[in-house]
């Protein structure tokens, strides 16, 4: 435990000044996503009890998990609030980075939790309490939250398949570890049946609707994401394609559940006719990730989508997708910040920007609504160990969406939660881009 401060000039009052329009909560929520964190012997007794990293798909840390302090990867909190401080911060939404090598430390300060930077005082950590489904188990001695964990304490997120099969060097995105991260999952749990590849749904259904009988609001499900691994041959002897996989699930999740709780359906891109199926069975958005804009980069950072589907039907199919969906039900993600990833990308910041600023425009024109994620450079990956991006490319990348989503009149991509409201609102916890406006 701490009880002093040091005086070097926090990163947030640095580019507080440089970008004086932009909330603190924005440049400090994207310097931690691009740096992570990490959390002192009393910071993490203080988190004892809270709801804890699920690694539900990729790893989404900086560290590899026998690189953190014992015990550290499983018993962090999955995502904490920060708020208050001598700034005055509103309550932020972010998702936990692990990385033992960061400046940002929370620590306990004179009996509160605070998140620091160099050993100064930012703000105020609320650590996630658990929903009342955390802890149940099925009979064969799974819990219900390694079927569906709860992000945000907001979104029930449920991986239907957990690998991909877009695979190896040629194949998978060089910035995902969705394949690793089961390998290593499993070696953690040393149990291949919590860490199974395909979940079962009626277990899904199950802890679904145990979610949704929650008590306390602040834990209430918004919205149900469902996303896995790329499918391109049979599973299991069953479909070979995401959406007779996934179909089954949003069946039994609109008979048991109703029409309530949207579905946030996120594949590899889909034949139109595909995404009809998905509209009529009860998805509210179908997202086809694009991950990044420039056609060049694409087939080099994403070659297995680049060699099954191509970046040109890509595209065309998240512009027709706005007819079948409507405007925020197409929301490809966009990786912020690997349009930089070197050898390949962009060398310096404007360019970047300027690749990344043409994307909007195209698809926010024509209704697509791309919303950002932090570039997380895990250690599964090819291009791990990558210097993190410049924070200057992703302000301003968070600039140029905000601008475009508003030139357009756009609503929120469905799903997420409120978008645009300025610090405070969103609880979308991967990008800074949401807390801007208000
Ligand atoms: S398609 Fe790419 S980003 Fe998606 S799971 Fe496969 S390798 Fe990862």
């Amino acid at each position: 435990m701490s009880t002093m401060a040091e005086t070097a000039d926090p990163t947030v009052d640095v580019y507080a000044r440089k970008y004086p329009g932009v909330p603190a909560e924005v440049i400090l929520k994207e310097d931690l996503l691009r740096r992570g964190m990490t959390f002192t012997d009393a910071a993490m007794e203080a988190a004892r009890g809270c709801r804890t990293q699920a690694y539900y798909l990729f790893s989404y840390n900086i560290s590899g998990h026998h690189d953190l302090k014992e015990g550290m990867s499983t018993a962090a909190p999955e995502d904490i609030i920060f708020r208050g401080g001598t700034r005055g911060m509103k309550r932020t939404w972010i998702r936990v980075v692990l990385n033992n090598a960061s400046p940002y430390v929370v620590d306990v300060v004179d009996g509160t939790t605070m998140l620091c930077e160099n050993g100064v005082p930012l703000a105020e950590v609320v650590y996630p309490s658990k929903p009342e489904y955390y802890g149940k188990t099925f009979a064969d001695g799974m819990r219900y939250e390694q079927v569906v964990p709860l992000l945000y304490n907001s979104y029930a997120f449920i991986t239907t398949f957990r690998a991909c099969h877009y695979w190896g060097d040629k194949e998978e995105c060089r910035f995902c570890d969705i394949n690793y991260n089961l390998r290593e999952l499993r070696k953690l749990t040393g149990d291949h049946v919590t860490a199974d590849a395909i979940k079962d749904v009626s277990k899904v259904v199950e802890v679904l609707a145990a979610m949704a009988a929650e008590p306390d609001p602040a834990k209430r499900m918004l919205t149900i994401l469902m996303t896995g691994g790329s499918i391109v041959r049979p599973l299991r002897g069953g479909p070979d394609n995401a959406t007779d996989f996934n179909l089954p699930y949003v069946e039994a999740i609109r008979e048991r559940l109703g029409r309530r709780v949207p579905i946030v359906m996120i594949t590899e891109s889909q034949p139109l006719e595909n995404v009809k199926r998905f509209r009529n069975a009860g998805v509210t958005s179908h997202n086809a990730n694009l991950e990044v804009w420039d056609k060049r980069l694409f087939q080099i950072i994403a070659p297995g989508k680049a060699k099954y589907i191509g970046y040109d039907t890509w595209v065309r199919r998240l512009v027709e997708a706005v007819a079948i969906m409507g405007e925020g039900g197409v929301s490809p993600n966009m990786v912020s910040g690997v349009e930089m990833a070197q050898p390949w990308g962009f060398a310096t910041v404007p360019e970047a920007v300027r690749s990344a600023r043409e994307g909007f425009e195209f698809l926010m024109s024509q209704g697509v609504i791309p919303h950002l994620d932090t570039w997380c450079v895990e250690p599964g990956t090819v291009l791990a160990g990558h210097p993190p991006v410049p924070l200057d490319f992703l302000i301003q990348a968070d600039l140029a969406w905000y601008e475009t989503w508003r030139k357009y009149k756009l609503p929120p991509f469905a799903g997420y939660g409120p978008v645009g409201g300025g610090p405070g609102v969103a609880v979308y916890g991967n990008t800074g881009s949401v807390d801007l406006g208000g």
